[in-house]
């Protein structure tokens, strides 16, 4: 089958003809792939730039959406023919506190697709059944691919964040995350304020109803938000020094930053603040098997929708080049079949 190989970090990916996969174990299944979103992920991925290397060779991947070709012997919710996406989180052990407790994205056994096992940058992947999200009739592949990470991810930072319609939630960065996280949090009741320092972002965030819009690169982030009362929860998915602390700085006393985005430097907060005043910084990574079912029924619902563009496989070097000089807007997916 074809695929997009990283066959070294730091180098383009390779297009080459790979075995199929196999089902490993009973509640395996494999998915013949159709659409595969592209994430900021895949590229840190390709570059082998975080703590924990991904395996290598790999495949990258993990917005896979297709239809279930095989099934093994224990899958019973699942047959050949279903429409699934195959997300981040390919399997947790089921077994410890966090899996327990209804937070298996926590698991410290678990694998991830496109980073420990083979993703979807091919024209089939092996998955865990019990891991996949069942796509609604109303939602083509291409649409409902980005669902799978950037916006079960957001979900769940606006839903960690505590959105409400009494609150107000500044979104940092408005990219193929961030411009999601405003719908939720809007979706939420909240009133919303989008920051971002592309002109083009900032419009995208008022064509999807953002009240407020501020522009990074001209105006103060906090002393504005300050200004407009303060913000009771920022989401974070923009990844610099400045954009953090600029995030903690537009909160109120009690406020969350939730931060999803993964920065190359320290986080710069200022303890006294961040005591004396109540605030919280959480982290948030991906989101539950739970969290992935509401994600895809609010976008069968029409009410969460992503910007996205479709290119062929064979153009993911050319659309990681763009995604590094920030010329990206929304999400970029991939067709694959
Ligand atoms: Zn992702
Ligand atoms: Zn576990």
């Amino acid at each position: 089958m074809k695929a997009m190989v990283v066959e070294k970090f730091g180098a383009p990916l390779v297009l080459r003809d790979m075995p199929e996969p196999q089902l490993r174990g009973p509640y395996d299944v494999i998915v013949k792939i159709h659409a595969c979103g592209v994430c900021h992920t895949d590229l840190h991925a390709a570059h082998g730039d975080w703590p924990v290397k991904p395996k290598l060779p790999l495949i990258p991947g993990h917005e896979g959406v297709g239809v279930v070709e095989k099934v093994g012997e224990l899958v019973t919710h699942l047959q050949v023919g279903d429409r699934v996406g195959v997300p981040w989180l390919h399997s947790a052990c089921g077994l410890c506190d966090p899996c327990l407790s209804g937070w298996e994205t926590l698991c410290a056994h678990q694998h991830m697709t496109g980073y420990s096992v083979d993703g979807s940058y091919a024209e089939k992947v092996v998955a865990d059944g019990r891991f996949v999200g069942k796509i609604p009739d109303a939602l083509d592949f291409a649409a409902v691919s980005p669902h799978f990470c950037a916006g079960v991810t957001t979900y769940k930072a606006v839903k960690v964040g505590g959105a409400a319609p009494d609150k107000v939630v500044l979104i940092s960065g408005l990219g193929g995350l961030g411009h999601m996280a405003l719908q939720y949090a809007k979706v939420a009741g909240a009133t919303t304020i989008g920051v971002d320092v592309q002109e083009h972002s900032l419009d995208l965030a008022k064509k999807l109803g953002a009240d407020e819009v501020i522009n990074a690169a001209s105006q103060d982030v906090g002393k504005t938000a300050q200004k407009l009362g303060g913000v009771d929860i920022v989401i974070a998915t923009a990844v610099s020094a400045k954009a953090f602390r600029a995030s903690f700085d537009a909160l109120k006393p009690g406020g969350k930053l939730v931060i999803v985005g993964l920065p190359p430097e320290e986080l710069p907060i200022p303890v006294f603040e961040l005591v004396l005043q109540g605030k919280s910084v959480i982290g948030s990574i991906v989101g539950t098997r739970k969290d992935l079912e509401e994600t895809l029924d609010l976008a069968a619902r029409g009410l969460v929708k992503c910007n996205y563009a479709v290119e062929p496989l064979e153009a993911v070097n050319d659309i990681f080049g763009r995604m590094q000089a920030g010329k990206i807007e929304g999400r970029m997916v991939l067709q694959i079949s």
